[in-house]
């Protein structure tokens, strides 16, 4: 058996690199290698390698396991990774992450011990019913939202049946013949003569039925042949109070849809909009700026201040000094995963006037001859 290469060696990181630097790494040898790309055969299994690697590194709980125990079984290498993918295939502007993976590993769950599927990436099946992508939809939300959750239909892509020739992809009336070329097996053995004391065989797809194992002559005109018919579904989909920008949410098997088969998941990733008076802080904690008069902060005010919920009470004792931070209590976002809200704190800022009158200036200099008869 072939000893494995260091992760760390296959990414040319460091032990001691962060995630960002390890994702960056990641980032620069898959635009190299990503079969997309890069069609030379070693391209595929190098990239194999990477996203091995990466699979383990950028994950904290896999990274752990492997400084202190090393290689484990490639089976777990991939469990729960795809998120860590998904951002940076999207970024670079390649297909989804169950498009590759299915496509060099095999398709995703098709199968357990499937040898298309040597990483066991995706939830297995005993079946080889083929699975739909991984869907991934990017949602804008206010606060006002984040505050109550909401609820949005998707359009999910759904590929189904052609009911005009009930999947099989040919015309109504006549039926797909076996391939003889491959006997219907989709594949045909080669066998290569390397010298004459050794052969190898090798097993390729068929070139006359392109692996279907069957030709169909007259194509259904509906489907085009392909014995499938590509739809939308709508879905509706119910994002809870209190989620935080940059979370993505799984919601399983509401990804694509394919007749016969297991269904993508669906992932949503939440974006916060910035919001025109709060600014969010952690913990589901808001922050405003809001301005009162400096006789108001000498004096004292009981004011009103804006939240989420429209205005609240808020008792600006005498004496208060500028920018100095007041909390109202429970009038923050949901803590997402935990019960109750977080707070709003307001920061405090001196209002002085654009334009004073005649009157108010004189006013304002007799005060200041007061305070300084007080100080002397
Ligand atoms: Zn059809
Ligand atoms: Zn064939």
């Amino acid at each position: 058996m072939m000893t494995k290469r260091d992760y760390y060696e296959i990414l040319n990181v460091q032990r001691t690199s962060s995630n960002d630097e390890i994702k960056s790494a990641y980032r620069k040898l898959a635009l190299k290698y990503h079969p997309d790309r890069n069609k030379s055969p070693e391209a595929e299994e190098k990239f194999k390698e990477i996203s091995e690697a990466y699979a383990v590194l950028s994950d904290q709980e896999k990274r752990k396991r492997y400084d202190t125990y090393g290689h484990v079984g490639t089976e777990e290498v991939f469990r729960g990774s795809e998120d860590n993918f998904a951002e940076i295939f999207k970024d670079m502007g390649f297909g989804g992450v169950g498009d590759i993976f299915e496509q060099i590993f095999g398709r995703m769950g098709g199968g357990g011990g499937n040898r298309n599927d040597p990483f066991g990436f995706g939830s297995r099946t005993n079946d080889r019913r083929i699975r739909g992508r991984d869907l991934l939809y990017d949602v804008d939300m206010r606060l006002e939202d984040v505050l109550k959750g909401i609820k949005q239909e998707i359009q999910i892509p759904s590929i189904e049946n052609c009911s005009s020739c009930s999947g099989t992809g040919a015309s109504p009336g006549t039926s797909p013949k076996k391939c003889v070329t491959c006997n219907g097996q989709g594949q045909t053995r080669r066998v290569y003569n390397q010298n004459q004391f050794s052969t190898f065989i090798s097993l390729e797809t068929c070139n006359t039925c392109h692996g279907e194992g069957k030709i169909i002559e007259k194509p259904c005109s509906i489907c085009k042949g392909n014995g499938k018919i590509n739809k939308t579904n709508t879905v509706n989909i119910d994002i809870p109070p209190g989620v935080e920008d940059g979370t993505t949410l799984r919601l399983s098997g509401k990804g694509e849809h394919i007749q016969g088969g297991v269904n993508g998941d669906l992932l949503i990733r939440i974006h916060v909009l910035p919001h025109e008076l709060f600014k969010v802080l952690d913990d589901g904690d808001l922050i405003c700026n809001f301005e009162v008069s400096f006789i108001d902060m000498i004096l004292g005010v009981e004011t009103r201040v804006p939240t989420l919920d429209g205005n609240e009470k808020l008792k600006i004792p005498s004496g208060t000094k500028a920018n100095s931070i007041f909390k109202i209590k429970g009038k923050g976002l949901p803590r997402y995963g935990k019960f109750g809200r977080g707070n709003q704190y307001v920061k405090v800022e001196v209002k002085l006037p654009d334009k004073i009158n005649d009157k108010q200036k004189n006013l304002l200099k007799d005060l200041a001859k007061e305070f300084k008869k007080n100080e002397y």
